[in-house]
């Protein structure tokens, strides 16, 4: 071999190892979706989440600053669900000006939950143009990522994605699907050692963002809101014979949210009020909380 071919052999050799190509540019709509594409992408991936931890996704509308910052994404993973409109016109912005991006989408294959309404004295109300932030009840529930199971058929898209954006990667996007598999089979054994035995199954939660996972694990979620808004004194009033009729021990509160009604209930009900967000891009270690603070309250 000559002493060239060598060289240019080892600097490719180098080349391939060392100095990796640039990371896939990959945006997401919640926090919660960049753990799981930087699970399977490690750092051949660059993953930027188009609602921030803390904001609502229910009054969401990205900025052009914003979208400008995220058109270099060649692969979109989406909730998926109608009431996030920002998703299609991301997509379509994309697909506007030619930049040739893969959609991931989450609710493949998902039948959407009916959302949690209480207390609604005849009407549901929808206010999709509403100012504080929030969406009316008797809508499907747009927080399909709260479920191991929906993430788990989800995942091996968003690899096959991955390996069709970045082909020099599909050893390690293989791999590490395979890895986050196992952590989603041992979050949900743990998740279901944790819960199965529990003789009470009903929660309180401020916003209604834990559907998916209720149904995952038989348990039952109770809404204080109505319609995005903390329940009138009357409507509190019942909510609280129901709470205590159902022996309710434990309200999750979301940031983001008003926790002014849970404070009431919490306080007259002398039961747990815990901090718990769905928003969050620690997922893994947020549902093994949840579970946990479930088992704490409810065993
Ligand atoms: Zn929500």
């Amino acid at each position: 071999m000559s002493r060239l071919l060598s060289m240019l052999l080892l600097f490719a050799f180098s080349g391939a190892s060392m100095a990796a190509s640039p990371p896939v540019p990959v945006t997401v709509s919640v926090p919660p979706q960049a753990y799981f594409v930087e699970a399977i992408g490690g750092d051949r991936v660059q993953v930027r989440s188009m609602v921030a931890p803390g904001q609502s996704t229910h009054s969401f509308s990205p900025s052009p600053r914003q979208l400008q910052a995220l058109e270099d994404a060649r692969i979109y993973v989406k909730v998926g669900h109608p009431e996030y409109v920002f998703e299609y016109q991301f997509i379509q912005m994309l697909e506007r000006r030619g930049a040739g991006v893969r959609v991931v989408d989450m609710a493949e294959d998902v039948d959407f939950r009916p959302l949690e309404a209480h207390g609604h004295d005849g009407h549901h109300h929808h206010h999709h143009d509403d100012h504080d932030g929030h969406h009316g009840h008797g809508d499907s529930d747009p927080h399909l990522w709260v479920s191991p199971a929906i993430v788990r058929a989800a995942a091996p898209r968003i690899a096959e994605a991955l390996e069709a954006a970045d082909p020099e990667g599909a050893p390690v996007y293989r791999e590490r699907l395979n890895a986050f598999l196992l952590e989603l089979d041992a979050l949900d054994a743990e998740i279901r050692q944790r819960l199965n035995g529990l003789d009470r199954r009903v929660f309180l939660v401020n916003h209604p963002a834990w559907g998916y996972f209720a149904d995952d694990y038989g348990l039952q979620q109770m809404a204080i809101e109505v319609d995005g808004k903390d329940p009138s004194p009357a409507q509190l009033a019942r909510f609280i014979d129901r709470a205590r009729a159902e022996s309710v021990r434990v309200v999750f509160v979301q940031p983001g949210f008003s926790r002014r009604s849970a404070e009431v209930i919490a306080r007259e009900l002398d039961i747990r009020l815990v901090e718990m967000d769905p928003m969050s891009k620690d997922w893994g270690a947020t549902l093994r909380a949840l579970s946990q603070a479930l088992e704490d309250a409810l065993s």
